[in-house]
């Protein structure tokens, strides 16, 4: 897959807007300030292509990349934390989260982007359900791991897979960082299994 051929597809306020639902996609998701955003302009080799899906007005939108071509797609999905939303937007926002992962076809995995230092937040722990309802694989990236010293990273990323053991269906855990470039390899290891299968 050609991940530094990303390129903005279009914004979809709602399942029924989003680019048809043929090939293959993955989705990103995180609460803000998680990682998401280096994480995808990483794996891309864009400086701020995922800086698209933060201009106000767009943060509650599902953003689509093509990846070469219009049938292999990257998805960014809204995160929130900070953002003092009211609640009814939080709820319609969460109905369509939902909703894209119960319903999307050409959806092969969700990639679940989690600051190391405060990893399974309430965010965290609603898309995993969601996940698991949908049996969606899941793959979980620990980001900002240079951060901690290897020990620790490694520790978190033991006591992250163990909480995960219940979950019914496909599951990793890696850890990553996008400031040193640490565990590219792989997350496009994971993305290629996703896509290509
Ligand atoms: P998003 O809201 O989830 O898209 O988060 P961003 O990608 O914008 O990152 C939030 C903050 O964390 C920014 O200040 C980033 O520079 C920082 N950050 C993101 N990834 C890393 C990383 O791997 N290492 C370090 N040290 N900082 C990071």
């Amino acid at each position: 897959i050609k991940f530094n051929a990303a390129a903005f597809l279009t914004s979809a306020p709602t399942i029924k807007q989003c680019p048809p639902d043929i090939g293959a996609e993955v989705a990103f998701a995180g609460r803000s300030n998680a990682g998401k955003s280096s994480a995808i302009n990483t794996l891309t080799q864009h400086k701020k292509l995922a800086r698209t899906s933060k201009t106000p007005g767009r943060t509650q939108l599902i953003n689509f990349f093509t990846l070469g071509d219009e049938n292999t797609r990257l998805v960014d999905l809204p995160g929130y934390g900070f953002a003092k939303v009211p609640l009814k937007t939080k709820l319609e926002w969460q109905k369509n989260l939902a909703k894209y992962l119960e319903e999307r076809e050409s959806l092969r995995g969700l990639v679940l982007v989690s600051d190391i230092r405060h990893p399974l937040t309430e965010f965290d722990q609603m898309m995993i359900d969601w996940a698991q309802q949908s049996n969606m694989p899941l793959h979980v990236l620990l980001t900002k791991a240079d951060k901690l010293k290897r020990g620790p990273a490694k520790n978190t990323m033991l006591d992250v897979t163990r909480a995960l053991k219940d979950f019914q269906g496909e599951v990793s855990v890696q850890t990553f960082s996008a400031l040193k470039r640490d565990g590219l390899d792989q997350l496009k290891n994971r993305l290629n299994e996703w896509l290509s299968a």
